[in-house]
């Protein structure tokens, strides 16, 4: 950014005008452009003033009805009142003064009949509600002559995000002060002049023009699309690179090799695959035995059965003399990961041991918390390649852990780790390592091409066969009836024989805020927390006098002193707990010696106990959708069916409650995704899914947008397949840069 976009709001404003902006984060003059109007208000309508709320500080467009001025007898000074008029109430204006004198200009500005915007926070004084000397600015009127004065009162009123201290007609003028001497010159565009006259977009200053001083509805709508273009066009441009620096890269291509270990654990599979999977699994195949690396991304429903196509591509990979890195995202699911993989391969993961096959491998489990002993050895078997398969959590990305011949990277479960940790794993091979990335919910396509557009997507849409599907249903929480029967519920099932899962959103029934990390984001960076509940903030409204949320170690010893489930082995799992009993309490849950598992969200991600059929999910409301998906998918993993009880404190009719009704709703996940992003803000479903990303879209909506998306994708494909590097695109470069710089330091602000 140079020239005139780049001046500091303090030389082109002055410093009174730029200290208050400068609060808000706009310092340059390019800072305040971006600080887009949040609606526009229509000059013509008038706020309905019924709702206004006492103590809200508002902005109402309204007609002036009244206004005098006179003295005030007890007191001393001046008084002004005024009244506007939406047409049917009234709102009062008092201003007060030392003298009558400091009021006339008000008086001569709020004439009867004039409209404006009006400012301040809701008070009452003797039943009227009222405005203390409130903000205002009248249509028209601070014009220079009357054809313009016609103009402006005509034009829709951009409503800027604004504070107290900056109401949104000081921002609008503000922005006018820097937009009206730009010119074309000043205003760099990253969309190249062919794109836009393709497909026939303004220019950048013109979209400009057009959402911060528009002439009519039509102009700031078809100036906001082209901004939102332009959002989209700078990251599918900064993907296209990405994708084609990798596609350049050189990588150890692992063809197949018959009789080797994917060929028994094939023969060994109790199952037959899934048509999805088969296909799946012929496409990574494919490309694992090409001498460029692999960039996939592989979605799908949850247990549609990702894990056994990553299984097999590591085993492919290890028969080639390659090794395989299986980046898990909490300790948990990373010592289930080991386990499966041991037990699956049998012999064939006693590699070099008595008794073991003769091309068999090893299978070295990787995690923060591990011993100083068990640690060494499992980094000896890493860097000296004994181990084929290396299984972890973060702890895989750290400096001391070396690969012979790394030549696989699968991410399982990729929304808790972001590019970057995705990048550290790579760099740990001698060439490019072929990476395969799962997600652990569907994901719309817009999403896929916005979050993780650097990679090819396939998707595994059906379940297994004998799935016997999972029922979900709302239990209010008030209602001691209903609560009764889920109990009731739960002995029957196992009774039967099976298990039940019961998740709390807290631990400790003491801690009086959430877990750690409870924004959802404090599995990145180095933290190993396995129970990051993704809280939802509240909406307004919602909060209230809420129950306080339950706790794993409380509803513990309530089930252990209830007598429905008298003889019933309660176990407890939680992030707190050292890493032994938490794989001692998942192994006896297994097992089956423990049929209750009081847990936290640790249990969210991938954990497989097919007998599990009941999931009993304390404070519902408080989670997210997809989470809650993920959650549920836990049960009705063998041939009974499941059933998912949502116990919820929500009240009717707020968002949590839709979320919960939701949910109940539908087990279909691409659905469940789709309304998670509708019911959220763009930021949490970008922020949530990885690091990064959200700051430099700030008009871009993931799932309304996303024909502009495909077409932004489509056309930055083109221009980076044209020019790679982009000498010619030299704004275009730019806006990359400070895109990438943006999402560093997200990053490093979150890590
Ligand atoms: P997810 O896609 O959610 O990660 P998993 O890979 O954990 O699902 O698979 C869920 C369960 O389904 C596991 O118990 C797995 O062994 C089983 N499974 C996977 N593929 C098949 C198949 N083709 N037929 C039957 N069961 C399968
Ligand atoms: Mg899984």
């Amino acid at each position: 950014m140079t020239g005139r976009l780049a001046e500091p709001l303090a030389t082109t404003l002055g410093k009174r005008a730029a200290g208050p902006l400068a609060k808000m984060g706009l310092e340059t003059v390019d800072d305040l452009l971006r600080h887009y109007p949040r609606r526009y208000g229509d000059p013509g309508r008038l706020t309905d003033m019924d709702r206004l709320q006492l103590g809200e500080h508002v902005t109402v467009m309204a007609r002036v009805a009244r206004a005098t001025v006179r003295p005030m007898r007890s007191r001393g000074g001046a008084l002004l009142q005024a009244v506007v008029t939406d047409g049917r109430h009234e709102l009062g204006l008092t201003f007060f003064a030392k003298r009558a004198g400091a009021l006339r200009p008000h008086e001569d500005k709020l004439r009867p009949g004039r409209s404006g915007l009006f400012t301040g926070v809701v008070s009452e004084y003797r039943g009227t509600r009222q405005l203390t000397h409130p903000d205002y600015i009248l249509v028209g009127v601070d014009a220079d002559d009357d054809e313009e004065a016609m103009v402006e009162a005509s034009r829709p009123i951009p409503l800027y995000p604004a504070t107290a201290a900056v109401p949104t007609w000081r921002i609008q003028r503000a922005v006018r002060t820097v937009l009206d001497p730009l010119t074309e010159d000043d205003v760099d565009d990253p969309v190249p002049d062919e794109v836009r006259a393709r497909l026939g977009l303004p220019t950048r200053l013109d979209a400009l023009r057009a959402v911060h001083v528009p002439d009519a509805a039509e102009h700031w709508q078809r100036g906001r699309r082209r901004l939102r273009f332009e959002e989209a066009f700078v990251l599918q441009a900064a993907l296209a690179q990405r994708r084609a620096r990798t596609a350049a890269e050189e990588a150890t291509a692992r063809p197949p090799r018959p009789a080797g270990l994917l060929d028994d654990f094939d023969a060994a599979l109790p199952f037959a695959l899934t048509d999805g999977q088969r296909r799946v699994g012929e496409q990574v195949a494919a490309e694992l035995s090409e001498a460029r690396p692999m960039q996939r991304l592989l979605q799908g429903e949850v247990g549609s059965g990702k894990t056994v196509v990553a299984l097999r591509a590591m085993l492919q990979v290890v028969d080639a003399g390659g090794q395989a890195a299986l980046l898990a995202p909490t300790e948990v699911l990373a010592a289930q990961h080991a386990r499966t993989l041991r037990g699956m391969l049998g012999p064939l993961a006693e590699g070099g041991l008595l008794g073991g096959a003769a091309h068999g491998t090893r299978v070295a489990l990787l995690t923060g918390s591990l011993g100083a002993g068990a640690r060494k050895e499992a980094l000896l078997q890493a860097a000296s390649g004994e181990a084929g398969i290396v299984v972890g959590t973060h702890a895989l990305l750290g400096d001391q852990v070396q690969f012979a011949d790394l030549g696989l990277v699968v991410v399982d479960e990729q929304h808790r780790f972001g590019v970057e940790q995705r990048d550290a794993l790579r760099a740990k091979g001698r060439v490019a390592p072929h990476l395969l990335v799962m997600t652990a919910t569907p994901i719309p396509r817009t999403v896929a091409m916005t979050v993780f557009g650097d990679l090819e997507t396939s998707t595994l849409t059906e379940l297994p066969a004998g799935r016997a599907g999972i029922t979900s249903h709302v239990v209010p929480a008030a209602n001691p009836r209903w609560n009764e029967r889920v109990w009731e519920k739960v002995r029957e099932e196992v009774d039967a024989g099976r298990r039940a899962y019961v998740v709390c959103p807290r631990i400790h029934p003491d801690d009086d805020v959430d877990v750690p990390g409870s924004t959802g984001r404090g599995a990145q960076g180095s933290a190993e927390f396995d129970d990051v509940p993704e809280f939802l903030e509240l909406a307004d409204g919602e909060a209230g006098d809420r129950a306080p949320l339950r706790a794993v170690l409380e509803v513990a010893d309530m089930l252990r002193s209830m007598p429905r489930l008298a003889g019933v082995e309660i176990g407890v799992l939680h992030g707190q707990l050292p890493p032994a009993d938490k794989d001692a309490a998942m192994a006896r849950f297994a097992a089956g010696e423990a049929s209750v598992l009081v847990s936290t969200t640790v249990i969210e991600v991938g954990v497989d106990v097919p007998e599990a059929t009941v999931m009993v999910v304390f404070d519902a409301d408080r989670f997210g959708i997809s989470q809650l998906h993920q959650l549920r998918g836990r049960i009705g993993r063998g041939g009974h069916p499941g059933l998912c009880l949502l116990v919820s404190t929500a009240q009717p009719g707020t968002p949590a409650a839709a979320r919960v009704e939701a949910l109940a709703a539908t087990t279909d996940g691409f659905e469940l995704a789709t309304l998670d992003l509708e019911l959220r803000s763009e930021g949490d479903v970008l922020g949530a899914a990885q690091s990064g990303r959200s700051s430099s879209l700030r008009l871009l909506r993931v799932v309304k947008d996303a024909d502009l998306i495909a077409e932004a994708r489509a056309e930055a494909t083109q221009v980076v397949e044209a020019d790679p590097a982009l000498g010619d695109h030299a704004t275009l470069r730019d806006a990359i840069a400070a895109q990438l710089d943006a999402e560093q330091e997200e990053f490093l602000e979150r890590a």
